[in-house]
């Protein structure tokens, strides 16, 4: 005979577990305690074919967290005695409500078989279950069973052996808890793992979750095994406790117990559970779904959603951007006015308050953008969208879960690829895992966002909302196209079934908002004081230096006394000639400093996509940070302009500079949006891969790619004679 084989039973109270027990064991039972506790402990024997099963009864419990001694019992055999395998059954006329404690066997990874069981009773209240459906959606056998007659107990035991039999390693389930709890969790487990903190019995993520759920016994466990690593993690979760109360009045046990229903109402959702409902019985939160997810209806309310989004965030951001605008041209108006010419004048007039002022004058506009989206996020919206998506993104290899790291990074309007890139790790298949952080830098981020507006309003006027929206999809369909691109060639592979948590709706608080939004917000403007600040100050600097030999400037000068011989002082000749004799001098000069060469060396190769050798400086800055490009931009014109007086904005210059047209703006969009994430996304590719390899093939693949549309767009935009 082989080792011995040990089984568990597992389940609700009142779920069968008893009946089932007698029926599988007969009257080979053996009734104790578990040690030093009250609770019994029954043991039994069942013959199979040609193998005698050891199976024990646990205590019934709806939970796996120590609220009762039952759990704590139940919990700790599975994770000392390990059991080759566990039958977690279910009462199935209650399967939601059943399905928590399975939620958690997942979580714990544990080879597990689910027997569906008191299915008599269920057809009797009109309730089908798809055991097929719900084996695919949860990866683990479901036997359907009534113990009662025995029905179904022999298949049941089979697979229950089979599965045994495998003794593979346990494999343990992520599910999403939401940003705050999902980003905690990224942290914990990286703690946890570094430390191998309780990991000889707990996952890692397990572990993670119970601090989370303040489980006294493993916090208890873990103080008498780090103390240090104990308090730190305890740190970690009251702050986000604390976060949590003030932005959405509620605790992480309870966010972690909504996530949990949420994936299993996705599960029952999609095809598994039938039911001949009576209206008046649904949940509110079902009803609303009823028709917000409803095939035909729901992704018409999702585009009409999103469009709305954009047009709020135009009709009421863009006259505060336009105030703002006005504020820091004033502002370098009269810096420039109170300063005596020179280095210092031109570093904080074109420098630091065009650069900084061109990101800051976004404020307005991303602040009602992140409001819209914490309203769609907080309420549960969100969720759904991902939810509906599903379907469209199997087609290109992808996860539903996947919509979530593509909202993130920007999806909807404004965002960040470096926590979407993060946001993969709930992706449980590898191939689609890195399919989708190879895509998500794709989508336009909250750095991108404002170029594209800015663009977007300078040459496309009259349609400002729709464009950005079209502008939106075109993001995503490139990266879905790159997707499915991806996973049939270096990343091929089969695709796993998948599952969506549907957190309830609830009313999102005015504070949550409030919070969400500001955070969001300083985020950004705190990148456009620190690195955007430095990293304008150095374009800056690469603007103005080496500057003009000075035989060039002495040939200036003298033409400039010239001009001051030739026309009275004042007169509208003698501001005029030297105004274009000082564009002539500043131009030259900003051809001659470092940027203006490298934007030149580029030039013969970017001219077949239309960018001249500003629009290059420009770009090259980009890949540090996106937010750049609009203050280079800023730079280089206020740089080159003839009348600092007349302090146009950036958008005014643009369209009135003949190098600049729709053709063009349309391929530097294009460019702007698909070519190298920047170097902090970057990075975060090459952590999340494990290889630099994927972070250089981003770089290239992508700037390479953007390139090509850039050039397309160019040429055949002008070839159609559209460049006017
Ligand atoms: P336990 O609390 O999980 O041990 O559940 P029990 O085994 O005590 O069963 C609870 C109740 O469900 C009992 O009245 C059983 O007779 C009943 N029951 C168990 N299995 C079935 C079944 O397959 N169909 C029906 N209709 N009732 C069942
Ligand atoms: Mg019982």
């Amino acid at each position: 005979m082989a080792a011995k084989t040990q089984i568990a039973l597992a389940g609700n109270p009142n779920s069968g577990k008893t009946t089932l027990f007698n029926h599988l064991t007969g009257s080979r039972q053996h009734v104790g305690n578990y040690p030093g506790v009250t609770v019994e402990k029954k043991e039994g024997v069942y013959s199979g074919q040609n193998e005698k099963v050891h199976i024990v009864d646990l205590p019934g419990t709806y939970s796996l967290t120590a609220y009762s001694v039952e759990e704590v019992v139940a919990r700790d055999f599975l994770v000392t005695e390990k059991p080759q395998a566990v039958i977690n059954i279910a009462d199935a006329a209650n399967l939601e409500r059943n399905l928590y404690l399975s939620c958690q066997l997942l979580e714990l990874g544990i080879p597990t078989v689910l027997a569906l069981n008191m299915i008599d009773a269920a057809r009797d209240r009109g309730i089908t279950i798809d055991a097929g459906r719900l084996e695919e959606l949860l990866g683990l056998p479901v036997v359907p069973i009534i113990a009662r007659t025995g029905f179904g107990t022999v298949e049941l035991m089979e697979r229950a052996i089979e599965v045994a039999r495998t003794s593979r390693a346990w494999q343990p389930v992520s599910i999403s808890y939401g940003d705050d709890l999902d980003n905690l969790l990224i942290e914990m487990e990286r703690l946890i793992e570094t430390t191998a903190f309780l990991t000889d019995t707990y996952p890692p993520r397990w572990t993670a979750i119970k601090y989370i759920e303040s489980d006294q016994q493993i916090i208890a466990k873990g103080q008498a095994c780090n103390p240090e690593l104990a308090a730190e993690l305890s740190a970690k979760v009251t702050v986000v406790a604390d976060h949590l109360r003030q932005t959405m009045d509620t605790y992480p046990e309870a966010v972690i117990a909504d996530h949990r229903y949420g994936y299993i109402k996705s599960i029952l959702r999609q095809g598994v559970l039938r039911q001949q409902f009576d209206s008046a019985r649904l949940f509110a939160s079902d009803r609303i779904d009823m028709v917000v997810t409803n095939r035909f209806l729901g992704p018409l309310i999702m585009v009409a959603v999103l469009l709305g989004l954009y047009h709020l965030t135009f009709t009421y951001g863009k006259p505060l951007q336009d105030g703002l605008n006005t504020v820091f041209g004033w502002l370098g108006g009269r810096v420039d006015q109170l300063l005596p010419a020179g280095h210092l004048k031109s570093l904080l007039v074109s420098g630091i308050i065009a650069g900084v002022g061109g990101i800051l004058s976004f404020v307005p506009l991303i602040m009602l953008m992140f409001t819209g989206i914490a309203v769609l996020e907080d309420s549960g919206y969100l969720a759904r969208v991902a939810f509906m998506m599903d379907r469209i993104f199997r087609i290109f290899g992808l996860h539903g879960s996947s919509v979530m790291a593509y909202i993130i990074s920007g999806g909807i309007a404004g965002g960040c690829a470096v926590p979407g890139v993060m946001a993969t790790r709930t992706l449980r298949s590898p191939k689609e895992r890195m399919a989708t952080l190879l895509t998500a830098p794709l989508m336009n981020c909250g750095a991108k966002l404002p170029v594209l507006a800015l663009l977007t309003g300078t040459f496309f006027t009259q349609n400002k909302a729709p464009f950005l929206f079209m502008l939106t999809l075109l993001a995503w369909v490139v990266a879905l196209l790159m997707a499915r691109l991806l996973r049939s060639t270096v990343l091929r592979g089969a695709s796993t079934p998948f599952v969506m948590e549907l957190p309830p709706y609830r009313l999102p608080t005015f504070k949550g908002l409030a919070i969400h939004t500001w955070e969001k917000t300083w985020q950004y403007i705190r990148k456009a004081g620190t690195v955007i600040l430095a990293i304008s100050i150095l374009l800056w600097a690469a603007m103005t230096f080496p500057g003009l030999p000075a035989d060039t400037e002495a040939r200036f000068d003298r033409q400039r006394q010239a001009i001051a011989q030739t026309y009275p002082e004042g007169t509208p000749q003698f501001n005029q000639e030297l105004g274009a004799l000082t564009a002539a001098r500043n131009q030259l000069a900003l051809e001659n400093s470092l940027a203006g060469r490298l934007g030149l060396g580029l030039e013969p190769l970017s001219q077949m996509a239309g960018f001249d050798w500003r629009t290059n400086i420009a770009l090259v800055g980009g890949f540090a940070a996106k937010e750049v490009i609009i203050s280079t931009l800023g730079t280089a014109y206020s740089l080159g302009e003839v009348d600092p007086e007349a302090s146009a904005s950036l958008s005014q210059a643009l369209a009135a500079d003949p190098a600049w047209n729709p053709v063009k703006a349309m391929a530097v969009i294009v460019f702007i949006m698909f070519y190298a994430p920047c170097l902090v996304t970057v990075a975060c590719i090459i952590r999340e891969a494990g290889s630099w390899k994927w972070g250089f093939f981003s770089m290239a693949f992508n700037t390479g790619f953007a390139f090509a549309m850039a050039v397309t767009i160019f040429q055949v935009g002008t070839a159609l004679g559209l460049a006017g």
